[in-house]
C-alpha cells in the first residue's frame, strides 16, 4: 500500500479558537496597531511562564535585538552565545556592532556546557573584557542546565538572555524555561510549538526595561503631538490580528507538549531495537517540550543521516540535519570558540555530524509515526544491521 501523505517536522497546528479571537478583532476594526489581544497575549503568556512583564514582537529574534539593546551591549562589545543553534541566537549581537564568541555543548542536554562557559569567563577575564550578555539557548525544547550557568554568570556579574525560542512551556526544576535569566525570548514562528504565524516575545521580572523595549519597538515616539523621537526607533511589535491567533495557541500548548512527547516516546520505544541510534538525551533536571525529536547514529553505523534524510524525502516525508553549529558557519568564522572541557572536537560538531531531526508534527496519527519508524528500519536492514529482530510492516507506507 502506497501512501504518500507528506508528513512535516512541525507545522502549524490550530486550536480551534485562534479564528473568534481574529473575527473579535475584525469586529472591532482592532485591526492595527497592537490592540485588545497584543495587551491580552502578553498578559496570558506572563501568566503561563509566572514573569512579571512581556512584551509582544514581531519575532524572537528582534526580541533577542531588543535584549541585547536594554543591556547596553554596542560596539565592540562581547557577547558569549551557545554554539549549537540557529544562526537568529547571534545574529542580533553583529546588528550592534559587538563580537559573539561561541561556547560548546555538554552532551548530558546539548546545550550550553557550563565548563566551556566557566573557561571562557576566566580567559576574557583575565583581559579585562568581560561580555556584556550570555546567550543561552534551550535547544529542541529542553533547558540547559542553568544552575551552574547561573552560577558562573552571577560570580561574573554577566547577565543571562535565555533563549527559549523553541522551548515555550518546558520548565527547569520546577521553573519555566525563558523565566531563569534576566531576560528570556520566546518565537511564534511557524515551525515552533505554538505559532502566530510569525511573532516572539521579550519577557523579564524587569518591568521598567520591558517598558523601555515597548518604546524603542513603536519608533521611539517621544511624548509629544507632534513626531518626535530622542532615540533610534524599531518597527518591532506584533499586530492585534496575529496576538489572535497566539491567545488561541496558547490554549493548546498543554496538549501540543502532550502529543510531542508521545511522539518522542514512540520513537524512542521502537528505536530502542537498534544498537546504532540513540534519542536526544533527556536529563532529570526538568521537563522538556519535546518540540522537536532527534536522535543521533552511532559514528560506525552503516547508516549515516543523510541516508535517513534522503530515505525519507522520498516518501514525502520531511527531516533534517541537527543545527549546524555557530563556529564552523561561514558568516561567523574567526570568532572565538570554547569547546567543552577544552577537547580538541567539539561536542557541538558531533552532534551535528550524526544527528538527525525526525517528523515531529502533532497533526501525525500514530499511523503516521510508524511510517516514519518502518521506513527507518527497512533501511537498516537494508544496509545489513544485524542485531535485535526489528519489525517490519509490509503493509505501511
Ligand atoms: C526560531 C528560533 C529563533 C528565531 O525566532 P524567529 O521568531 O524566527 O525570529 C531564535 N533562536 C532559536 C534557537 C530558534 O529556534
Amino acid at each position: 500500500m502506497s501512501n504518500n501523505k507528506k508528513l512535516y517536522l512541525a507545522s502549524p497546528h490550530m486550536g480551534g479558537m485562534e479564528a473568534q479571537f481574529i473575527k473579535e478583532a475584525f469586529d472591532t476594526n482592532w485591526i492595527a496597531p497592537l490592540g485588545p489581544n497584543v495587551d491580552a497575549f502578553e498578559r496570558e503568556v506572563a501568566e503561563t511562564v509566572g514573569v512579571k512583564a512581556t512584551a509582544a514582537l514581531s519575532s524572537g529574534t528582534a526580541a533577542i535585538h531588543m535584549a541585547l539593546k536594554v543591556l547596553g551591549i554596542g560596539r565592540g562589545d562581547i557577547v558569549f552565545c551557545s554554539s549549537l543553534t540557529f544562526a537568529a541566537s547571534c545574529n542580533p549581537i553583529i546588528y550592534e556592532g559587538a563580537e559573539p564568541v561561541f561556547i560548546d555543548s555538554e552532551p548530558e542536554t546539548w546545550n550550553m556546557s557550563p565548563n566551556a562557559l566557566e573557561r571562557a569567563m576566566e580567559d576574557y577575564s583575565r583581559e579585562g573584557r568581560l561580555p556584556k550578555a550570555v546567550i543561552v539557548v534551550n535547544l529542541y525544547g529542553q533547558s540547559a542546565d542553568m544552575d551552574p550557568i547561573a552560577d558562573i554568570c552571577k560570580r561574573y556579574k554577566v547577565p543571562i538572555i535565555e533563549d527559549a525560542a523553541e522551548s515555550l512551556g518546558a520548565d527547569y526544576k520546577g521553573i519555566k524555561s525563558g523565566t531563569i535569566g534576566d531576560f528570556g525570548i520566546y518565537s511564534f514562528n511557524g515551525n515552533k510549538i505554538i505559532t502566530t504565524s510569525g511573532g516572539g516575545m521579550l519577557v523579564s521580572n524587569n518591568e521598567e526595561a520591558i517598558k523601555k523595549v515597548k518604546f524603542w519597538a513603536t519608533q521611539s515616539r517621544d511624548a509629544a503631538r507632534h513626531y518626535q523621537h530622542s532615540e533610534l526607533g524599531y518597527n518591532y511589535r506584533l499586530s492585534n490580528i496575529l496576538a489572535g491567533i497566539g491567545r488561541g495557541q496558547l490554549r493548546v500548548l498543554v496538549q501540543r507538549i502532550a502529543e510531542k512527547k508521545n511522539i518522542y516516546e514512540t520513537y524512542k520505544k521502537e528505536f530502542n531495537k537498534i544498537k546504532d541510534i540513540e534519542m536526544m538525551p533527556i536529563s532529570n533536571n526538568g521537563q522538556p517540550n519535546y518540540w522537536l525529536s532527534v536522535i543521533t547514529l552511532n559514528k560506525d553505523s552503516n547508516v549515516k543521516p543523510i541516508d535517513i534524510i534522503l530515505e525519507l524525502e522520498k516518501y514525502n516525508i520531511e527531516s533534517r540535519p541537527v543545527w549546524k553549529p555557530m563556529h564552523l558557519q561561514p558568516m561567523f568564522i574567526g570568532y572565538s570558540f570554547y569547546t567543552h572541557h577544552g577537547l580538541e572536537n567539539s561536542v557541538s560538531e558531533d552532534i551535528f555530524n550524526r544527528g538527525v531531526c525526525l517528523p515531529s508534527d502533532t497533526k501525525m496519527t500514530e499511523e503516521d509515526i510508524y511510517r516514519v519508524i518502518n521506513i527507518i528500519n527497512k533501511l537498516f536492514i537494508l544496509k545489513g544491521f544485524e542485531g535485535e529482530k526489528i519489525h517490519v510492516d509490509e503493509k505501511v507506507s
